[in-house]
């Protein structure tokens, strides 16, 4: 089982699961050619998806156009189960900066035809994760993210432009789901995806935070 890095008490636990929303930015539904969601749309990658920071992903053969989408996650504290809106941050132990990649020839070929996108979204390597740090009483509205690409700015985006709050989505989530300690939500990309290439160097960094490195192979 992979696992992440807590920074605050130094210790790796297991990732149960790994809940991930799409299009929870208004301006990625719209480079998407999507309209913003009324409710939240959560798709999952398994455990094994995750890498480290200094990893090196591999460029599956069965793709021309892996693209990178970097998103703020949160991890999980405690375990629960119909969790309201209300208690929801009590939940929510950590967070970190993370990539959902994305093969988006194949994404795009199984939502045309009604398929679900796990093989697209859910591969060895798609979930690169920082280490995860305390929320503690962090207003969530000032966390802002970025990626750069080659030293280049790629992507940049800030918390409060998501579409749904992460507490409105651990009440969604947890009337179907048991929550378990360790489970990550990303909680969507901003606008800005694009093709990764071989020898691309990734920086992403929730600002102030935490930060991870990827290398594509
Ligand atoms: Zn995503």
């Amino acid at each position: 089982m992979k696992t992440i890095h807590l920074s605050k008490s130094n210790e790796d636990i297991i990732v149960p699961k790994i809940f991930c929303l799409g299009k929870n930015y208004a301006k990625h539904a719209v480079e998407m050619k999507s309209d913003v969601p009324e409710k939240p749309i959560v798709f999952m990658k398994p455990s094994s998806a995750i890498v480290h920071g200094g990893a090196k992903v591999k460029i599956p053969p069965m793709t021309k156009d892996m693209h990178h989408e970097t998103e703020i996650f949160f991890v999980i504290g405690k375990e629960g189960k119909n969790i309201r809106k209300e208690d929801a941050r009590s939940y929510i132990s950590a967070m970190g900066i993370g990539l959902d990649l994305t093969l988006r020839d194949l994404q795009t070929e199984l939502k045309n035809k009604g398929n679900p996108w796990l093989i697209s979204k859910g591969f060895d390597g798609s979930a690169p994760i920082s280490n995860a740090v305390p929320v503690d009483s962090i207003d969530f509205n000032s966390l802002e993210l970025k990626l750069t690409v080659n030293g280049q700015l790629r992507q940049q985006g800030s918390y409060k432009n998501t579409v749904f709050k992460i507490e409105e989505v651990i009440a969604f989530i947890s009337e179907l789901f048991t929550l378990e300690r360790g489970d990550l939500i990303f909680t969507g990309t901003p606008e800005g995806v694009a093709q990764l290439k071989p020898g691309d160097k990734l920086h992403a960094e929730l600002i102030g935070f935490t930060s991870l490195d990827v290398e594509i192979a």
